[in-house]
């Protein structure tokens, strides 16, 4: 496929280029440099800056040649300064008022925060960052890809593999679970909410969807199989039938609801800060080829990540050398049954029981442990001990003592 460029300019000094390969290519926010020269912008060159007075100058939706600018707020900020965390995109924080999240590779097909975040806001739902603005590209195979966002920022927000992980080591050190518990609640009543105004997207599961899951799950299966140097690869050869036996659940999920959901819900995923719990991150699973990421799922598969993920903030906590291993234990059952006791109650209270199918909760957190040893194997190998861990806990829930 030839390769495209196109330019959108952000006023004076600024502009965004695009770079588009068979891949889905690059996005680059530019400054036009002092000395005439022409080159990347960094946080502090005012590019973010930009972003957001051109989009305050956008009344709802404009298309300017394949771009797209949505606007929310005719706010403007000065002042960036980097994120500074572990990123996928780069963000910027602009005069400690927004967030801007430059996506630098664009993805190739069509990208789902930009409906996700429609439908949400068409709701009223509030337990996200609100949204200022969105900046979107349509790619040469005609998709709409997102290449921009600019959210509000919330002050002093620590995501959850910080605040959690430091919940969970206070919890099991007093020996009592308050925070963590009522911590665990609030996300419950969050993801029920969340889940509750996403309900207008809801569908139904096909046949062809329910047997997709199986496939991908025991494709997971097998790969997991196939990697060397790890206690929990080696423990899944040992015990495949009863893994592939759990997952084979979701090829009966035939008929049972399905939502556009978060996609990729996990603790990291939910920020803490004075105003409370916020969502953020509607990019959807970036292990996931783009049809697949866009495909609408069982509200279980959002609840299931976060439930794991609770399950893998033990174990991260459980390397204090000072903790005693049963109170993290204790801390990890109670806080994970709040977290569901609370997601389930929420739900129901809002009408939206019937979203949540109980039944799927396993066969997604068994296929979320395998992802994890995939990721660990493929990209970050220290983190494979976090599975090495989960998945006897795991499979444990399952065997009668
Ligand atoms: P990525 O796709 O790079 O993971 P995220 O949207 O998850 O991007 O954000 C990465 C980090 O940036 C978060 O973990 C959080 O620390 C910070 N962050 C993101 N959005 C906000 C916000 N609205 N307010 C404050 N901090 C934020
Ligand atoms: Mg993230």
């Amino acid at each position: 496929m030839p390769e495209e460029t196109d330019v959108l300019d952000l006023g004076e000094r600024h502009w965004l280029q695009i770079l588009a390969d068979h891949d889905g290519g690059t996005a680059e926010p530019m400054v036009l440099g002092p000395a005439g020269d022409r080159r990347r912008a960094r946080p502090g060159d005012g590019a973010a800056e930009a972003l957001i007075a051109t989009l305050a100058g956008v009344d709802g939706a404009v298309s300017r040649g394949r771009f797209t600018l949505r606007s929310w707020t005719k706010r403007t900020a000065v002042g960036e300064r980097p994120v500074g965390v572990d990123q996928t995109n780069e963000s910027v924080i602009v005069g400690d008022a927004a967030v801007v999240k430059w996506s630098r590779r664009l993805h190739p097909g069509p990208h789902p925060a930009p409906r996700r975040i429609a439908v949400l806001r068409a709701r009223g739902f509030a337990g996200m960052p609100q949204p200022w603005g969105q900046l979107t590209w349509r790619a040469p195979d005609g998709c709409e890809t997102l290449v921009a966002s600019v959210d509000e920022y919330l002050p002093g927000a620590a995501d959850g593999w910080t605040w959690a992980v430091d919940a969970f080591t206070a919890a099991a050190r007093a020996r009592g679970r308050e925070p963590a518990v009522s911590a665990a609640t609030d996300v419950g009543h969050l993801v029920a909410e969340l889940h509750a105004a996403l309900a207008d997207t809801a569908s139904t599961a096909s046949a062809a969807d329910a047997r997709r899951w199986r496939a991908d799950a025991r494709a997971a299966v097998e790969a997991a199989c196939a990697v060397g140097d790890s206690a929990g690869a080696a423990l899944l050869r040992d015990r495949r039938h009863d893994v592939e036996t759990a997952v084979d659940g979701l090829g009966e999920l035939a008929g049972t609801p399905v939502i556009e959901g978060h996609g990729d819900l996990h603790v990291g995923q939910i920020l803490r800060s004075a105003g409370g719990f916020h969502v953020t991150d509607f990019d959807g699973n970036p292990v996931l080829p783009a049809e697949q990421r866009m495909a609408p799922i069982p509200a279980a598969a959002d609840v299931a990540g976060m439930v794991q993920s609770l399950a893998h903030v033990a174990v991260v906590a459980a390397r204090h050398a000072d903790l005693d291993p049963a109170a993290v234990a204790a801390v990890d059952s109670a806080v994970r049954a709040a977290f569901l006791g609370a997601y389930t109650s929420r739900l129901a209270g809002l009408g939206r029981a019937a979203l949540y199918v109980p039944e799927a909760l396993y066969p997604f957190r068994v296929q979320q442990v395998l992802r994890e040893i995939l990721y660990a194997a493929q990209y970050l190998p220290r983190w494979m001990y976090v599975p090495d861990a989960a998945l006897p806990a795991l499979l444990a829930e399952r065997t009668p003592a």
